[in-house]
């Protein structure tokens, strides 16, 4: 997400297209903007109308615990922007984001004692996307254990809290 020379060469190549796409681009800017629901569940969520087991939190980017794991430890991260998917991002917000992605990756990874990481990211509904706010699943995995059927509630909410915690902890180390 640093600038470098790639930085350089996006910039000389937005001032060469820019006026023959910005019609275009706003067009389909205003077309995601338009098709963002402010009541979706992470909005909620983020708005502080709905709980979530939270992780983390800072000025761009929020985490929680996922409510039907897939594996134990299961969460997502999500920015506060009002983006719907990957598609409608802006990139400052991405690079907030995926930092966030990597960090509680490698953190989440040891408190858990996992043995690895899959980070899944589903965009629109023919990608997979249920909920249609952006938002990158972190899920910790371990040797020989497949991931759980999708769309089983968590039995015990206090599980989460205990995995919550123990990823903070790492976080705080
Ligand atoms: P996707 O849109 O990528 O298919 O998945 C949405 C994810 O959000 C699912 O893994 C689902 O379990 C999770 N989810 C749905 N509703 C809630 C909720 O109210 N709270 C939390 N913490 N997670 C949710």
């Amino acid at each position: 997400c640093g600038r470098g020379n790639s930085g350089k060469t996006i910039k000389v190549f937005k001032k060469r297209i820019h006026k023959k796409v910005s019609r275009k681009f706003n067009f389909l800017k205003k077309d995601f903007e338009m098709n963002y629901d402010e009541q979706n569940i992470f909005a909620k969520i983020i708005r502080g109308e709905l709980p979530a087991e939270k992780i983390y939190e800072d000025e761009k980017v929020l985490a929680f615990m996922d409510i039907m794991p897939r594996s134990p430890g299961h969460f997502l991260v999500i920015p506060k922007a009002s983006v719907r998917n990957i598609l409608d991002i802006d990139n400052e917000s991405l690079c907030a984001v995926i930092k966030v992605v990597k960090k509680l990756a490698v953190a989440s990874k040891k408190a858990m004692n996992a043995t690895g990481i899959t980070i899944q990211q589903f965009s629109e509904a023919d990608g997979g996307q249920e909920v249609f706010h952006l938002h990158f699943h972190i899920i910790p995995r371990y040797e020989g254990k497949p991931m759980d059927r999708p769309g089983q509630m968590v039995k015990d909410m206090s599980v989460l809290s205990l995995q919550a915690n123990k990823i903070k902890a790492e976080l705080g180390a």
